[in-house]
């Protein structure tokens, strides 16, 4: 039996029309491992009893508790339509921190995801998160409805009133997707109960239902409720197995790669569509140039360092030497390998549209690996960016190369964390979501990798923003003989709003790219001016408004990595910049080309920008968070307090029986300390999640003490 299911999972692997790559997105507690376990159990990849107890994709207790390994970038299902064999491969670990950013890599190598949803608790902040990141990356979502069982014994529901909490929660999915997918997917995406899209049941009690599955088996709201009610839903699971209904919905509503790629290639590649790359990422096409992106890292004791991720396109074979575009480096593929189940099985080769394994390559999540040195991938991004630091040190001197590995390791591991190492200094900064955020990572640091670490207080990271136009400025070469002329502006409201939620990509833009013309044409950009972007970059933006100029092609790259050192470091206190657009008016360089090399541009580039920006009027912004907290509702007043003292804005409440949902902005500057505040002020009852993040202006009053705190801090002059 097992032998004859690697076979069919070998030989599905070799028609992409019969796969699927999936993600599941959820709510934290909304049942995902449960409902990962059930869909492995039911497709014969995991005994059935032991679904729900033990949690396959759980990696981190699972390997602890018995002493196993399961590698857990993915795990495939084969499952019967029709007579025909179809290949799941089922991606990310369910997280259990709210700022996991798994999911985030995941739906890079997936097509499809089901949204996930507590009845009971409907939908909720990370749930939105999770589908915003699929939406950007063109992932089509389906959506199941879970702990319907709750509804009937806990809150004891008629039919009626069922339906209208599903109606409820659909209608919000779609509200959702209309407002963030791409404009060639609203209302085309929406999931609906009639088609199949909308499955709904019991993770817990194995059964899923969807409206085709109920006319086929005449199976009734009521026969559901029965069930219940004679305290016997195991009827349920023999009539309608969760596995069934779910793998069935997914084979009918989401996408083969074929189908995907053709629509998701323009999203996540910038490359020429139309050249030979181009095309056979289009097409999903195994006999065109390889591109394998990798999206997660796993460190398996005996294989050692694993890079899993998603074929677009061409065959990877054992043996292969191949090239990494970010590294900028070539290596050989080792080993390769399929899923099975939680099972890795080698293979000797393996095509476009699957998710494989390699061995042999020490690379970072999001490297984009080909056989030439060709564009990359666009980078897999967070949708909210780091706010906090703090810096971290080893105690012992000797543990010094320990931790420079182990800060590698989790940058790998987390994409919600940055590192910036300094080997010289020994000072090494994380930069992360949140001061929680930052304490989990510290904590696994010092238990899991057995590290000894001081840290700092946690520091908000600002950024620095303008409020108007500048004149022109002149930026001259130590030489005097180079003359680089720059003029500053805030982006528009629709720029600042499209960079917030990053629909635009963050790039250097070198090839004609019709896709990213079209975005910011629609954004408001003239046509010709959007043939002029030459970068984009931490939400600013670089145009090349210059005419005629000569040499240009040889500066305009040195124009660039100023534009990224001075947007990374801005002139009011070296904070990252950000909603700044920089045009570049003219250029005068010296005939001769030994005197405009780096070190007479770079500083007369710099000066430049900085120096526009001077006379922009520049402000520091803050970042803000906004949260959602829950709580019964007698603490309705305790949070509202918390909020206000915490220079917070209440931006709405609603209450739904004894429970209360606060939304509150907050700055991030006055939330250190908040989780042990909302613990006190509800007796431990409260809840918060981070539903949305963005930058403004720091108030007036505080503007000139923040800055003279952060040029103390960095050891810059006060006064420039
Ligand atoms: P995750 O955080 O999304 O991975 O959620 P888990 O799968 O760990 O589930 C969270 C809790 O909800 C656990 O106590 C589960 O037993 C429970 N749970 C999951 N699915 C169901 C369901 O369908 N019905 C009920 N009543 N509880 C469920």
């Amino acid at each position: 039996m097992v032998d004859k299911i690697v076979e069919r999972v070998m030989k599905t692997s070799e028609k992409p029309e019969f796969i699927r790559n999936i993600a599941i997105a959820a709510h934290i507690d909304h049942g995902k491992t449960t409902f990962s376990d059930n869909l492995l159990a039911g497709a014969g990849m995991m005994s059935k009893e032991l679904a729900g107890k033990q949690c396959v994709l759980d990696f981190h207790e699972d390997e602890k508790e018995r002493g196993i390994t399961i590698d857990t970038a993915a795990v495939s299902m084969v499952h019967i339509v029709e007579g025909k064999d179809y290949l799941i491969n089922l991606l990310d670990t369910p997280g259990h921190i709210d700022f996991s950013g798994d999911v985030t890599r995941a739906m890079r190598a997936v097509d499809g995801v089901i949204v996930l949803c507590d009845a009971v608790e409907s939908v909720m902040p990370q749930t939105e998160t999770v589908l915003r990141q699929a939406l950007k990356e063109n992932v089509k979502p389906i959506l199941f409805i879970n702990k319907v069982d709750r509804l009937i014994k806990e809150l004891q529901l008629k039919p009626e009133q069922m339906q209208e909490r599903f109606v409820k929660i659909i209608n919000h999915v779609n509200i959702l997707i209309n407002e963030i997918a791409d404009n060639e997917f609203k209302n085309k995406w929406n999931v609906n109960v009639m088609d199949g899209s909308v499955c709904f049941g019991s993770a817990f009690h194995n059964w899923a239902m969807s409206v085709n599955y109920m006319k086929k088996k005449g199976i009734s709201f009521k026969d559901i409720i029965d069930a219940y009610e004679k305290g016997d839903h195991k009827p349920l699971a023999d009539k309608a197995p969760l596995h069934e209904v779910v793998l069935d919905a997914v084979i009918h509503h989401l996408p083969n790669p074929v189908q995907a790629q053709a629509y998701r290639i323009k999203k996540i590649w910038h490359g020429d569509l139309e050249s030979e790359d181009g095309k056979s990422l289009l097409s999903c096409n195994s006999k065109g140039p390889l591109f394998f992106v990798i999206t997660k890292i796993v460190v398996d004791p005996q294989a050692g360092e694993l890079s899993c991720g998603r074929i677009f396109s061409g065959t990877i074979t054992k043996g292969m030497n191949v090239y990494l575009n970010r590294e900028k480096k070539n290596l050989r593929i080792q080993q390769v390998f399929i899923y099975n189940g939680a099972k890795r099985e080698i293979v000797e080769r393996a095509l476009s549209g699957n998710i494989v394994g390699v061995a042999g390559v020490k690379a970072m999540p999001g490297e984009t690996i080909t056989i030439e040195p060709t564009e990359s991938f666009e980078k897999i991004t967070h949708i909210f960016e780091p706010v906090v630091t703090k810096a971290i040190e080893a105690t012992k001197a000797s543990d010094l190369p320990k931790l420079i590995e182990v800060l590698r390791r989790v940058s790998k591991e987390d994409p919600t964390i940055q590192i910036e190492i300094n080997e010289e200094t020994g000072e090494h900064l994380m930069h992360g979501m949140g001061e929680l955020h930052l304490e989990v990572i510290e904590n696994r640091i010092k238990t899991e990798k057995g590290v000894e670490v001081k840290t700092s207080p946690p520091i908000v990271v600002y950024r620095e923003a303008i409020t108007k136009e500048s004149s022109e400025v002149e930026g001259k070469s130590p030489n005097k003989h180079n003359k680089f002329y720059f003029k500053v502006e805030p982006l528009s409201k629709e720029f600042m709003e499209a960079m917030r939620k990053k629909e635009l990509p963050e790039m250097r833009i070198k090839k004609k790219d019709k896709a990213l013309w079209e975005k910011l044409q629609e954004l408001g950009m003239d046509g010709k001016t959007a043939r002029k972007v030459r970068d984009i970059y931490k939400g600013n933006m670089l145009i090349d408004m210059s005419r005629g100029i000569v040499h240009i092609g040889e500066v305009i790259e040195m124009i660039m990595d100023m534009f990224e050192d001075v947007m990374s470091a801005g002139p009011l206190a070296r904070e990252p910049c950000i909603n700044v657009k920089v045009m570049l008016m003219d250029v005068k360089l010296h005939e001769d080309a030994i005197h405009r090399g780096p070190a007479q541009a770079y500083p007369a580039i710099r000066e430049g920008i900085r120096g526009a920006m001077m006379l922009a009027n520049p402000v520091i912004y803050e970042p803000l968070q906004t949260l959602q907290f829950e709580a019964p509702v007698e603490y309705m007043g305790e949070i509202s307090k918390l909020i206000a003292n915490k220079r917070g804005q209440l931006l709405d409440m609603q209450q739904e029986g004894e429970h209360i949902t606060v939304k509150g902005k907050l700055p991030v500057g006055e939330m250190f300390g908040m989780t042990s505040d909302l613990r006190s002020a509800t007796c431990g009852r409260g809840n918060h999640f981070l539903v949305d993040q963005s930058f403004e202006k720091l108030p007036n009053e505080l503007q000139e003490k923040i800055i003279k705190q952060i040029r103390q801090r960095k050891g810059l002059k006060i006064e420039e």
